[in-house]
């Protein structure tokens, strides 16, 4: 938890009373496992507008073994492993009962606007549960790590490609920056679409993962002028989809690299949210400028499906046991890692 907002500094174990079953609705998990994100580092340091009681428990990603159910659940029992869909919903509102989740009007993220996943104990609606899947005779089973990973950055790449962008096959897809949790996943994601996909990345070590993952092009943006290097790789054309979380720093470029129809897909802006866009390329080149967050329960189930079948395991940098998630979250702020950063609990 941490004691208000700041840095590492603020974050300490203690024990709290656990939560309990309140809502008919509601399951009482046992979390085995709490993967981080982005998330929790503007959430520890403040975030404009979110206003927090203290002491607050962070981690939006987590997976474990159902403890107690209220009375109407029926998806899942007491015993079942399960993994967290980290937006929660009223799911009885009529954006919800059209499926469209994450337009709700009291949609909050777990470990930001709620209690948490970086603890023994989460409660949480029954719509946010899906099965761990068992995986085919032979592949190794999926460890509570990558039950705990898998959540928030695959819904937000699947989100992005394939229901925001449409991502089809043959399609060329450039993503900046693939060391981050939700890149990384989008080239997987834009790889199961078909598509041939180009990443970006200041460090050769990244970038090399990334080719054994399916990258197809990789430029370093330190060193390479990405957009040279794109009207090369693409005839002048440009790419059909960008997947951004940057923000300031790469737009220009992005819309530099747009081909006539393109879509530039957007969940963040890491490095500052004021761009620049000039009407006019906008209609006369026909992109589509899409706006991406998370995913609803529909989504969740389709990557849960995937994941059943061996599709988009996540890649785990490394783990940390809970009492050393200073340490853990430090190693997220100086964007370090390959792949998804684990507490286990
Ligand atoms: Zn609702």
């Amino acid at each position: 938890m941490i004691r208000g907002h700041g840095d590492a500094a603020q974050l300490a174990v203690t024990d709290v009373p656990a939560p309990v079953v309140s809502r008919p609705s509601d399951v009482l998990v046992a979390l085995r496992a709490a993967a981080l994100n982005h998330l929790d580092l503007w959430t520890l340091r403040g975030l404009p507008g979110l206003a927090l009681s203290f002491p607050h428990i962070l981690g939006a990603d987590g997976a474990g073994v159902v403890a107690d159910v209220g009375s109407d659940v029926r998806r899942v029992r007491p015993g079942d492993r399960v993994m967290l869909n980290p937006g929660v919903s009223c799911y009885r509102c009529a954006d919800c009962a059209r499926g469209d989740h994450s337009l709700c009007e009291s949609y909050k993220l777990l470990g930001e606007h709620v209690p948490g996943t970086f603890a023994e104990y989460i409660v949480v609606p029954e719509q946010n549960l899906a099965a761990i899947p068992a995986l085919a005779e032979g592949m190794a089973p999926i460890s509570w790590a990558e039950a705990a990973a898998f959540s928030l950055v695959t819904l937000t790449a699947w989100r992005m490609l394939v229901t925001r962008a449409g991502v089809r096959p043959g399609e060329t897809v450039l993503i900046w920056g693939v060391g981050g949790g939700v890149s990384l996943t989008a080239l997987r994601v834009a790889k199961l679409c078909g598509a041939r996909v180009i990443v970006t990345s200041s460090s050769a070590a990244k970038l090399a993962a990334a080719r054994k993952l399916g990258a197809d092009v990789t430029i370093d943006h330190a060193t390479q002028d990405v957009v040279a290097e794109v009207r090369t790789l693409t005839a002048k054309r440009g790419v059909d989809v960008i997947v951004e979380n940057v923000g300031a720093v790469t737009w220009e470029r992005s819309l530099k690299m747009l081909a006539r129809r393109g879509r530039l897909v957007t969940c963040g802006a890491t490095t500052g949210p004021r761009v620049e866009l000039d009407v006019r390329r906008l209609f006369w080149y026909q992109w589509n400028i899409l706006g991406s967050t998370m995913g609803n329960a529909e989504e969740f189930g389709q990557i849960a499906a995937l994941l059943g079948q061996g599709q988009l395991r996540p890649v785990i940098d490394s783990t940390f046991p809970l009492d050393r998630g200073a340490e853990a979250l430090e190693r997220l702020g100086r964007a370090e890692q390959f792949g998804k950063i684990v507490l286990e609990l």
